[in-house]
Parts: C-alpha cells; sequence; structure tokens
C-alpha cells in the first residue's frame, strides 16, 4: 500500500494516523519501508537523506552494523529477564566515566520517564514542591512539564487533562534570562525545588545557552539550594563525550539522557551525584520502578553504540555540522536573505525569521508558513528534516561530503523556491 492509502487507513485505528503528534504533517506523512546509514526508505519507492534520524538517537546513522551484530547476539539471548545484568554495570559505568555529574545511574525506558523520575528526586531531596523550567524547553509528555513546551506541542502548549494542581509548582521564564530567574529567585527560592533545563534548547528549533548563562545559573541555585538538572535527552553523547556539562563546562547536579543512549533502542536513563541517587528505591525512599528498566536488548545496543562515540567522532561531527550550517548561511547570503541558521556541533536549524533567537518568543516569530514550503520542497527533492520549525535537525556519522553536497542544492532551491 502507499503512503496517503495507509495513512488513511491508520486514522480509523490510530488517533491521528500516529503515535507521536508531531509525525502527523500534512498532507500525509511518508510511511517508512527501511533505513540504512544517512537514507531512509518509504514505501513510495523513494529514498531521502535523512536528517530527523528518529528525532535524535541515530548518531550512528540507520541499521549501524555493529549494533544489529550484537543486538542480533542479544535476541538469542532473551529480551527481558527481570533481573539485573552484567551489562547494566558496563553501561553505568560508560556514563559515569563520560559524564561529570554521574556518579550512579537508573536505567529507565523513554527521556519522559527520565525526567519525572529526575524531578521526583530533586523534589524529595530539597524537600520543596516547585519546579522551574523554561518557555518551549520540551522534557517528554509528562503533567508537571508539558506546560508551554516546546517540540509537538508548540502551539498546543498545555494538554487538557492536567489539573490546574498539578502544573500550579510549575514556573515558567524565558530562556537566556538572568535577570528573571534572579528576580524569580528573589520572590520564591525558598519554595524551588529544581530548575530543569534542556542546556541547548533542541525542541523550539535549536537554541544554545548565551555565554555564561549556564554558569550563572549553577551559581544561583547553589547559593539557593536548588537542585539544577540539565535535561540531555538530546545533548548526551551527542556534542561531546560528557555531554552539555562537559562542552559547556558546568556541572549540575542531576542529569538525564534518552536517545542515543539506547542506541536506537528504547531507552531513558537519570543519573547524578551518589547522595541524590542513593535515594532512589530500594537504597531509599523515592520510588521509581519499570518492567523493562535496564532492559537487556536496550543496554546492550547503547553500550555498543557508546563504544564507537571516541573523540575524533566528535570531532567529525562538529566538522560535518560546521560544513552545513556554512554551506546554509552562505546560500542565505547568496539571496540577500536574513534567515537565521543555528545550531552546534551536530544540531542546527533554519529559523524564518530576521530576529536573533534567544529564547522561545523570538523563536516563535519564525514564519512556519515560510518553514512549510521549504519542508515541502525538500522533502519533494529527497531530503527529509523534522516537519516543524521547532524541532531540530540532526546528522549522523554516515552523512558523508556527497550527502551534505546533495543537500545544500536541495536547500538552495528549496530557499529560491521560498523567497518567490
Ligand atoms: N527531554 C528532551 C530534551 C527531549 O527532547 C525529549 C524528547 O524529544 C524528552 C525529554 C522526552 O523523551 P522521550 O520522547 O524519550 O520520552
Amino acid at each position: 500500500m502507499i503512503s496517503e492509502n495507509l495513512f488513511n487507513e491508520a486514522k480509523k485505528f490510530l488517533p491521528g494516523g500516529v503515535d507521536s503528534p508531531v509525525r502527523a504533517y500534512k498532507p500525509y506523512p511518508f510511511f517508512a519501508e527501511r533505513a540504512e546509514g544517512s537514507k531512509i526508505y518509504d514505501v513510495d519507492g523513494k529514498t531521502y537523506i535523512d536528517y530527523c534520524l528518529a528525532y535524535g538517537p541515530l548518531v550512528l546513522g540507520h541499521a549501524n552494523p555493529l549494533i544489529i551484530e550484537e543486538v542480533t547476539k542479544q535476541l538469542k539471548n532473551g529480551t527481558a529477564y527481570g533481573v539485573p545484568t552484567e551489562n547494566e554495570i558496563k553501561l553505568a559505568k560508560q556514563v559515569v566515566k563520560r559524564v561529570p555529574c554521574a556518579e550512579m545511574v537508573r536505567f529507565v525506558n523513554s527521556g519522559t520517564e527520565a525526567t519525572m523520575s529526575a524531578i521526583r528526586l530533586a523534589r524529595a531531596f530539597a524537600a520543596k514542591n516547585k519546579i522551574v523550567k523554561f518557555e518551549g524547553s520540551y522534557h517528554g509528555a509528562h503533567d508537571c512539564v508539558l506546560v508551554k513546551s516546546g517540540s509537538g506541542a508548540v502551539g498546543l502548549p498545555d494538554s487538557p487533562g492536567i489539573p490546574e494542581d498539578t502544573t500550579k509548582n510549575t514556573i515558567l521564564v524565558p530562556f537566556n534570562d538572568e535577570k528573571a530567574i534572579t528576580e524569580l529567585i528573589k520572590k520564591e527560592g525558598k519554595n524551588i525545588a529544581a530548575i530543569i533545563i534542556e542546556p541547548v534548547m533542541g525542541n523550539v528549533g535549536c537554541i544554545p545557552p548565551k555565554e555564561g548563562y549556564l554558569k550563572f545559573l549553577r551559581e544561583i541555585t547553589a547559593e539557593n539550594d536548588i537542585v539544577l538538572i540539565f535535561d540531555e535527552v538530546i545533548t548526551g553523547f551527542r556534542i561531546a563525550e560528557g555531554g552539555a556539562q562537559e562542552y559547556f563546562g558546568v556541572t549540575p547536579d542531576l542529569v538525564t539522557f534518552g536517545k542515543i543512549l539506547g542506541g536506537g533502542f528504547p531507552i531513558g536513563a537519570l543519573a547524578g551525584k551518589k547522595e541524590f541517587m542513593d535515594m532512589i528505591a530500594p537504597s531509599g525512599t523515592v520510588y521509581q520502578a519499570g518492567t523493562f528498566n535496564g532492559n537487556p536488548v536496550s543496554i546492550k545496543a547503547g553500550l555498543t553504540a557508546l563504544k564507537q562515540l571516541d573523540s575524533n567522532f566528535y570531532s567529525e561531527m562538529n566538522l560535518k555540522g560546521n560544513k552545513l550550517r556554512a554551506g546554509i548561511q552562505e546560500i542565505l547570503d547568496s539571496q540577500n536573505l536574513d534567515f537565521k541558521v543555528a545550531g552546534l556541533s551536530s544540531m542546527f536549524q533554519i529559523y524564518f525569521t530576521d530576529r536573533d533567537v534567544l529564547n522561545y518568543e523570538d523563536a516563535k516569530s519564525a514564519e512556519t508558513d515560510i518553514f512549510q514550503i521549504y519542508f515541502n520542497k525538500l522533502l519533494q527533492d529527497g531530503v527529509f528534516i523534522p516537519p516543524s520549525q521547532f524541532e531540530c535537525c540532526f546528522l549522523s556519522l554516515m552523512h558523508d561530503d556527497d550527502d551534505i553536497q546533495k543537500t545544500l542544492e536541495v536547500m538552495e532551491n528549496a530557499i529560491k523556491t521560498v523567497k518567490n
């Protein structure tokens, strides 16, 4: 069946025809048949260079041969045990070795579970209730963070079904704004348990922190007994071996992971200093549990992925990212367009606005109608990016010079189309 017909059929059985809202772009999403390296192939016979990469996990590209080999071996040995395995210790050791704040790790199944549990832990540790999140940040689909959220929730930022009683303890602030945090903490600091932040905002496009901003947050949280949580579900293992905390040289109290850590399989994790992590059951009383926590297939895939992510890998990803961003900037300059090219390392996005993008409000000034034309044109010409101005595009190790060259040609055409 072709994608259009599959989508019509899907809508009868799956709300909106998909299992996650952002996937349902108009008029219908392509349905995947297979994927390998930098390419994804649809059921209609088309091939795309993929910059969505399953929204971030596939930093080694699709169907990484080593991961497939190791996971195949694991599958033959069982897919879930409900008892501990040595590989969980090995993966936890890898996380601890790489990530500055990590002394212990709890593996869960998704980024959503990781942030939910990290917030619970932070509240228990601080013995306070309020949390602070940034406008436009996305920390998964659980109640207390689904307020003015990014990702698929931009334009649908607060969900019905979440009691006000739940979100009244979530305080919103603009990203990259020291004054807003300083004033808030002056007023409310004694009630704030935690600040949770995507160190690079990756769910309203891609917004890096201003120079010194994360350091400022580290200092002000430490002075006010507020737990600092870095949500590194996107940046973890992507922008440096130790994630954003290594990249920016700022160590939070707790960190959350997902995506890359599972090597293309479902995973999440929270990690932090021992004094925090020891509060988690069964060492402590903060409840956290899951049938599939530490799933042996995900753990094996994660271990095999991390083995391939050494310092050479990060240098190469930086080069690829720089090359692509510089190429896009050149196209915009040659067309006399003042749109903004954002990103760092292997993350990028174009904002169709002439405003510098430092926070959610700036990002929202981007013309989504123009983005839609650009997206459709890219798709038509064989380049797949996430179907929203407010998602981030990703490169993988498998994107070679030819892919980048071809992508820039396709982008140039799309940008010319947008201009006309
Ligand atoms: N945190 C961030 C920064 C994310 O980008 C996401 C998902 O995109 C999540 C949390 C939620 O992760 P998951 O979709 O695995 O639940």
